[in-house]
């Protein structure tokens, strides 16, 4: 991996393609277009390892693809999910089965691995580069980064995450101000909790957001959650204060939340999160994971939309390149299937997303999904996809 300290230089080398942005969506096309050979450059502003906000659950569609990229799952000894609980901001509690499942596993492990993949693979990897334009002129991208440097490439993917300077850059239209609506903070932190449920991930709805918990590699459990900006405005802007008048109001989630602040876990804090709908391809760059479309958390499947987005993508980054399809048919056939197989489920979990962190909606839900198990089974399934 490129050393982030050393003052970076103007690459010649004209490569296949540059990815601007190392998560899970970016860094596992990257290993795959390593993988087939090509010349692949990505920039990640960060430098790895780090920490960042997710509840870190993989659901297990994923798992033969991950295995087939080259990440050893089966050795890692990651817990397993198998069973769910939901409750409402008054403590009324449901229990089920997850028929799909899923893993435990950090972003600090998995992106440094997946960063290090690629790199074995023959990746350049620009960690601690921030890109700061993309443009296109005359069939090639030309990439300049915040240290004054300029790489070129004939394939450009945007992998940015939820909110970057470059949206504004590529004047993204979902940037537009007609098309404002609710902004979300959302909260991490990893618990050391004896008495956390094995196998299980739980979300406990508060007033307007909702948290989820799930075990973690080292006996943690993380906790992560997602609230209208507006309940951490109308506490000061203190998210322990925002905690202790909202969050903790459902009987369910106080205890976990006290023993947090008891130990003085400080979390990691983001903000300006949106759910409005976004372009897959902005000024040629191709957009890909977060960058594409967030889909709400709740759903537990960012992850998984940006590695299958990743796996459909190289499969027509890679016909490009070998010159069997244009730049228009890879523009439009991209288009085409990352909406076939991801705005729908974006879709379901912006309407379940809706009614989640409304007390009375999420009381009256959890109730009648008590009764009508089959009702879980069916929304589980609307927000998790099949393996790829
Ligand atoms: C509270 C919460 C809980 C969640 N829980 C889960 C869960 O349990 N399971 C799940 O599957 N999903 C979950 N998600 C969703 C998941 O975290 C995201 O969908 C996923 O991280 C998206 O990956 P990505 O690669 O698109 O973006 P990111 O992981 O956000 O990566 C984008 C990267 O781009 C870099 N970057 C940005 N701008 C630049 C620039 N100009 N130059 C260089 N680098 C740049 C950033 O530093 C960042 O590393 C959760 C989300 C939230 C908010």
């Amino acid at each position: 991996m490129t050393n982030p300290i050393a003052a970076p230089e103007t690459s010649t080398e004209l490569y296949d393609c540059a990815i601007i942005g190392g998560g899970v969506a970016g860094l596992t096309l990257a290993l795959q277009l390593a993988r087939a050979g090509r010349r692949v450059v990505l920039f990640e502003k960060e430098t790895y390892p780090f920490h960042r906000v997710c509840g870190e659950y993989i659901s297990m569609e994923n798992y033969d693809f991950l295995c087939r990229i080259g990440v050893p799952l089966a050795e890692m000894d990651l817990p397993v999910m198998t069973r769910f609980t939901v409750s409402s901001p008054t403590g009324e509690a449901l229990h089920h089965k997850l028929d799909i499942g899923g893993l435990g596993l950090t972003r600090y492990e998995l992106d440094q691995l997946l960063a290090r993949l690629a790199a074995e693979h023959g990746a350049t990897i620009c960690q601690g580069t921030r890109v700061t334009d993309v443009a296109f002129t005359d069939e090639q991208f030309t990439i300049s980064t915040a240290g004054g440097a300029t790489y070129r490439a004939r394939l450009a993917c945007g992998a940015w995450g939820k909110h970057a300077n470059l949206d504004s850059k590529l004047h993204r239209p979902f940037l537009e101000p007609s098309r404002e609506g609710r902004q979300f903070v959302a909260v991490k932190r990893h618990l050391q909790l004896d008495n956390f449920p094995a196998a299980t991930v739980e979300m406990h709805n508060f007033r307007d957001g909702y948290c989820g918990l799930s075990p973690v590699p080292g006996g943690l459990t993380n906790c992560s959650y997602i609230s209208d900006v507006r309940n951490l405005r109308a506490h000061g802007n203190s998210v322990a204060e925002m905690e202790r008048q909202v969050l903790m109001q459902n009987p369910l989630l106080r205890p976990y939340l006290e023993e947090a602040h008891r130990t003085g876990d400080s979390p990691i804090v983001i903000s300006q999160i949106t759910f409005r709908e976004r372009s897959t391809v902005d000024a040629h760059v191709l957009m890909l994971g977060d960058a594409a479309g967030t889909i709400a958390p709740l759903a537990g499947n960012g992850m998984s939309m940006g590695m299958n987005a990743s796996f459909l993508l190289n499969g027509l980054l890679l016909e490009f390149l070998d010159g069997r399809i244009s730049r228009a048919e890879l523009e439009q056939q991209y288009t085409r299937a990352w909406r076939q197989l991801l705005s729908f489920r974006i879709t379901a979990g912006r309407l379940i997303h809706q009614v989640f962190g409304q007390p009375w909606l999420t009381t009256a839900g959890v109730r009648v999904l008590k009764r009508l198990p089959f009702m879980t089974d069916f929304i589980l399934k609307l927000t998790h996809g099949q393996p790829y």
